[in-house]
């Protein structure tokens, strides 16, 4: 549906090792009643109880295996049994996927009330769900891995109620045509009339759309097509601007490289994570996205919410 609340929470936002202040990778979207989670690495589970999101996981889509981001599945899907789930959960990833899941599910001695499947993602892959899609793109981090954009289905142009009254449609039923793409029959001075739905909606407007890299060397130019306009890219930003060579060694990305992702693909707001245990603030890391990207930088910390608005301009 068109005004479904769309949130992401920021449950893990460090990289590789975690500390005191920052849990291993782990964004939750909560689109209308849909619960995903990008990545999941250990303690999820707590930062879920501490966000106050609860477990009701729908989907998980793992940026690559490197164990900082999918160790806190088999805690996860241990509760999620514990506590009666039936419905299946469905684990998305690139390949490895099917042995990762597989090893999740022999793991512990436990069993496991409902069916965890395995789905393997590749460049381009793409996953319908009611009103939106997830698809993957390949990234660059020295193995297999993916990121995942998140793109909500266009709506519908606004219903111009004063327009309809004025060419004869009498409000009620008429209108919900009209909204829905119909052309309806009206009578007018003694005549019968059409009233097409272009006479009475403004333009199509776009729907949002999150991008999350997961760990990368910077990739944007090779996904430009893909990935255009995101309100929220979610970009690893392991180092500051200091540390450039270390960044390219290890494949990872620095700010000011997030910075210039998010000013090639005209993101709105970009966010940045995975930030390196050896800092103890990311002031460092914003400024260094700011020389580069005009648009709102943040770097969350752990459990921060950002509710992502419809873009009424219908830029
Ligand atoms: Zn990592
Ligand atoms: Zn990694």
């Amino acid at each position: 549906m068109s005004g479904e609340t769309l949130q992401v929470y920021f449950l893990g936002t460090a990289g590789a090792l975690p500390t005191p202040a920052r849990n291993a990778p782990c964004i939750m979207v909560r689109r209308g009643s849909d619960t995903l989670l990008f990545d999941c690495g250990e303690g999820a589970q707590q930062q879920m109880m501490r966000a106050r999101t609860g477990f009701t996981v729908d989907a998980v889509f793992v940026t690559h295996w490197h164990a900082d981001h999918f160790l806190g599945i088999a805690g996860l899907v241990q509760t999620l049994s514990f506590t009666g789930r039936k419905d299946p959960l469905p684990i998305y990833g690139p390949a490895w996927v099917h042995e990762a899941v597989s090893a999740i599910r022999s793991l512990s001695r436990f069993t496991l009330r409902f069916p965890v499947s395995s789905v393997q993602m590749s460049h381009g892959s793409e996953i319908r769900f009611s009103g939106y899609t997830v698809s993957a793109f390949a990234t660059d981090h020295g193995m297999e891995s993916l990121g995942y954009v998140l793109a909500e289905d266009g709506r519908p142009g606004r219903f111009n109620r004063e327009q309809a009254i004025s060419l004869g449609v009498p409000p009620g039923p008429l209108f919900g045509r009209l909204q829905r793409g119909e052309t309806v029959c009206i009578a007018r001075d003694g005549e019968s009339v059409h009233v097409s739905p272009d006479q009475v909606m403004g333009h199509p407007r776009p729907g949002r759309k999150i991008m999350y890299t997961g760990d990368t060397r910077p990739v944007h130019h090779r996904i430009r097509e893909l990935a255009q306009n995101p309100d929220l890219l979610i970009h690893d930003a392991t180092y500051d601007d200091s540390e450039k060579e270390r960044a390219a060694e290890v494949f990872h990305a620095t700010a000011s490289e997030a910075g210039e992702a998010a000013a090639t693909l005209h993101a709105r707001t970009l966010a940045l994570v995975h930030i390196s245990s050896r800092y103890t603030t990311a002031a460092g890391h914003i400024r260094d996205a700011e020389k580069i990207f005009s648009g709102t930088v943040i770097a969350p910390s752990d459990l921060d919410m950002v509710e992502i608005p419809f873009r009424e301009d219908g830029a």
